[in-house]
């Protein structure tokens, strides 16, 4: 078994030498288990989080364990009913070639993948968790109505694009935010959103006011820092902020060095009564059943598209994360493990 683990807590940007590749004996089988071989890993910006022993919604992974992450692999042995040998299963097995799994003791049980809907990779990206945290963020706290102006950053990726072609279903006049000039033409000329920005513009704050000419109803927050800065004088009178994501400070050590702005931020959110609410994907699990039936279905009528950014091999999984982090990935990053 290839494993990738955490060999030491990163200080800001993570560097190759905090993960470790390292070959285990694959264990022997229990009753009631599955052999997984690993076909597709997940890179997702929460890993970060998980690499780093500060408080967080989840446990951080151990120095010396394995790095987590949802796969979607192939059932090579079984002996758990039910399961049988060539099924294809989504589950949170992590950064390695094989996973031992009961089905069930993971932090997500084993779900099982239809490959008949679409390429099994979806259920990792526009099909699986990021796509739910895009559906349920925008229409639960964002509450998109016709005519309203939304913003979305990281656009291009696997939650801003579906985000962004949500709320274009709904009759938002949309704003997508990218970093650099290919994903800027992709937000324009294949996801057709009403007017795409670069955030690496030197005056992109202004470029932004000049496209929200009524302001902003709807700003879906991926990402903080400046793009943060430039939307929060533009938000109006009772705008929805679903928190989904900060990626520009998950490398931040500490505070930020500079004035103390929360006295007039709090100021903002109480005379132009905004809601700021963040949330984590679970907290609507129990929506995963619409989710996919409406998902699936515009992606079968051709309403949305998707994009993927396939990485090939295991060993090139903390290379690409890394890169993650600073905006080199194009679309829904996954490393495919095996054929
Ligand atoms: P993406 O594939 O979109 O990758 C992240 C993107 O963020 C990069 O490609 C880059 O795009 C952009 N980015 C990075 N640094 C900065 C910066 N300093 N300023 C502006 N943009 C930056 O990721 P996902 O779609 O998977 O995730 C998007 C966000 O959603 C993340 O913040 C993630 O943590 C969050 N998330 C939250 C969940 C929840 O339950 N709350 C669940 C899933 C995701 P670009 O080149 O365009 O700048």
């Amino acid at each position: 078994n290839r494993q990738i683990i955490l060999a030491s807590r990163p200080s800001g940007e993570p560097k190759p030498e905090n993960f470790r590749l390292v070959e285990t004996a694959i264990p022997e089988l229990n009753d009631g288990q599955v052999l997984l071989q690993t076909l597709f890993l997940s890179l997702d910006p929460y890993m970060r989080g998980r690499m780093s022993a500060s408080k967080s919604y989840a446990q951080p992974v151990e120095i010396g364990g394995v790095m987590e992450g949802g796969a979607v692999s192939r059932v090579v042995l079984s002996r758990r009913p039910g399961f049988e040998v060539g099924d294809i299963v989504q589950g949170r097995t992590g950064w390695q070639s094989h996973a031992v799994s009961d089905g069930t003791a993971t932090s997500a049980p084993l779900q099982r993948v239809d490959p008949t809907i679409a390429p099994i990779s979806t259920a990792l990206g526009v099909l699986g968790m990021p796509g739910m945290t895009a559906y349920t963020g925008l229409l639960n706290i964002g509450q998109p109505k016709a005519g309203e102006t939304l913003v979305v950053a990281a656009a291009s990726g696997p939650v801003g694009s579906l985000v962004a072609q949500i709320g274009r279903l709904k009759g938002c006049r949309v704003v997508g935010i990218a970093g650099g000039a290919d994903k800027v033409r992709y937000l324009r000329e294949e996801l057709g959103v009403d007017v795409a920005l670069d955030h690496k513009a030197p005056d992109f704050a202004a470029q932004l006011a000049a496209a929200c000419p009524k302001g902003i109803d709807i700003y879906f927050e991926n990402v903080g820092g400046h793009v943060w800065e430039a939307v929060f004088p533009l938000l109006n009178d009772f705008a929805r902020v679903p928190v989904c994501g900060l990626i520009a400070h998950y490398n931040d050590e500490g505070a930020l060095p500079g004035p103390d702005r929360l006295p007039m931020t709090m100021r903002a959110v109480l005379s132009r009564r905004l809601t700021l609410r963040g949330f984590i994907v679970s907290d609507f699990a129990a929506q995963a059943a619409d989710f996919r039936r409406d998902v699936a279905a515009w992606l079968h009528a051709g309403k949305i598209k998707y994009k993927e950014d396939i990485v090939h091999g295991l060993e090139k999984a903390p290379e690409a994360f890394i890169g993650l982090l600073k905006g080199q990935n194009f679309g829904k990053l996954v490393v495919k493990v095996a054929d």
